[in-house]
């Protein structure tokens, strides 16, 4: 048994999204014990001064690739699933030193995601809580088919897409993730950005499709999560049960007010649109993926601004593994969404308190509160201040232990 107790001068409250001032964590062995005002009552205990930084509770990140980081054509590189799983195990290592406790990855090739948080879970690698989707499910010549590529044909044990067509072959493949272990099932229903030939907006998967995945989810209990880019889809989506619509970036009126009504959470990824955008062609990016990023961009401000206002819950997630968009570095989602205009507490709430409900752990992690995991980060600077803090993390707790500071 190892006791803890962490002073801080300012504390992110994620519960009532606002930040206390002058009070300690109490960790007993991995779980939170209490969070009071500062105290000489600490026998017994070992102190870890944090008073010069900005504590907030571990960090989610909703939407995360663990097997590509950054490349300029992920598509292009030659993996085998061995060459992935170790790879995997550092990007998620990345993750975590960068202040993200918990991790959902939405779509890797085989199942190697499942077998490294296993491996975690079992305390033989370092590394964050995953929830892990395995390959995604799409549809014949969609958004997961090896990227539209006529030539690679491969089993969902090797290929980053579990492809099916009609909603009994769509049970039968969602069945098939369920039974290698999955959190959650992620499944294309509209085109993407990354993958060549497809319109990004238009709709891969029918409504009978989508349904049979998330009839799949709720006999399971598993949760889902969509990729979904144009208006149709996006509907589709959320009328059949969809745990979270992933991107959302052509989104209109209809899509937030069933979003709003039926609690589907929006994950934004500003960022994975952004560095696409920002870094381009002249940096090896495909120019295909440069002009369909430019043209999902173009309207998720307004659609960002107009769900939040509707009450559609946000979480945040990244897309970390895209291009330019490194595992460790997804910090610098929280300025864009200062650039979005949502407030800072907000979207640090986004980070923790809405994306435990999204995975559904909020029993377990999401906030410093008593009887939940002690699951702590601290960044150097007051975001409130400066925004970029949130890319300078200086120390991380993962159920009660440090792993940096
Ligand atoms: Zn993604």
């Amino acid at each position: 048994m190892s006791c803890k107790v962490i002073k801080c001068s300012k504390m992110f409250d994620s519960e009532n999204q606002q930040v206390l001032e002058n009070v300690m964590i109490f960790v007993n062995d991995n779980i939170i014990e209490k969070v009071c005002p500062w105290t000489d009552e600490t026998e017994g205990y070992e102190i870890i001064d944090l008073t010069d930084k900005f504590v907030t509770p571990g960090l989610i990140d909703c939407h995360v690739h663990l097997s590509s980081n950054g490349e300029a054509n992920p598509s292009g590189g030659q993996k085998t699933l061995g060459d992935h799983a170790f790879f995997m195990m550092r990007m998620a290592q990345a993750d975590l030193m960068a202040g993200f406790t918990t991790l959902r990855s939405v779509g890797d090739p085989g199942f190697n995601d499942v077998a490294l948080r296993n491996a975690i879970d079992r305390g033989e690698i370092v590394g964050p809580r995953l929830l892990v989707s395995g390959p995604c499910l799409g549809t014949t010549g969609g958004h997961a088919d090896s990227h539209y590529n006529p030539y690679i044909e491969e089993s969902p044990l090797a290929a980053s897409g579990n492809i099916a067509d009609g909603p009994d072959a769509m049970l039968k493949a969602a069945r098939y993730n369920v039974k290698h272990g999955v959190d959650v099932l992620k499944f294309m229903s509209t085109g993407g950005v990354m993958s060549k030939g497809t319109t990004v907006g238009a709709q891969q998967m029918t409504f009978e499709e989508m349904r049979a995945i998330c009839e799949v989810a709720e006999m399971y209990g598993v949760i889902t999560a969509t990729h979904a880019h144009g208006t149709n889809g996006i509907k589709c989506a959320v009328k059949a049960g969809v745990t979270s619509v992933e991107h959302g970036m052509i989104l209109d009126d209809e899509c937030i007010e069933e979003m709003a009504k039926r609690g589907t959470f929006l994950v934004p990824t500003i960022i994975a649109a952004e560095r696409i955008i920002v870094m381009g062609a002249e940096a090896g990016i495909p120019q295909f993926m440069v002009d369909k990023a430019k043209q999902v961009l173009e309207n998720h401000k307004n659609g960002v601004t107009k769900a939040r206002a509707a009450g559609v819950k946000l979480a945040f997630g990244t897309d970390s593994g895209t291009p330019y968009n490194f595992h460790g570095k997804q910090g610098y989602e929280f300025q864009l969404m200062q650039e979005f205009d949502i407030p800072v507490l907000e979207a640090l709430t986004c980070a923790t308190k809405n994306a435990s409900e999204l995975i559904r752990r909020q029993d377990t992690v999401g906030s410093i509160t008593a009887g939940k995991f002690a699951d702590i980060a601290a960044f150097d600077g007051d975001p409130r201040e400066d925004i970029t803090a949130m890319t300078r993390c200086e120390f991380v707790m993962k159920n009660g232990v440090v792993y940096k500071g």
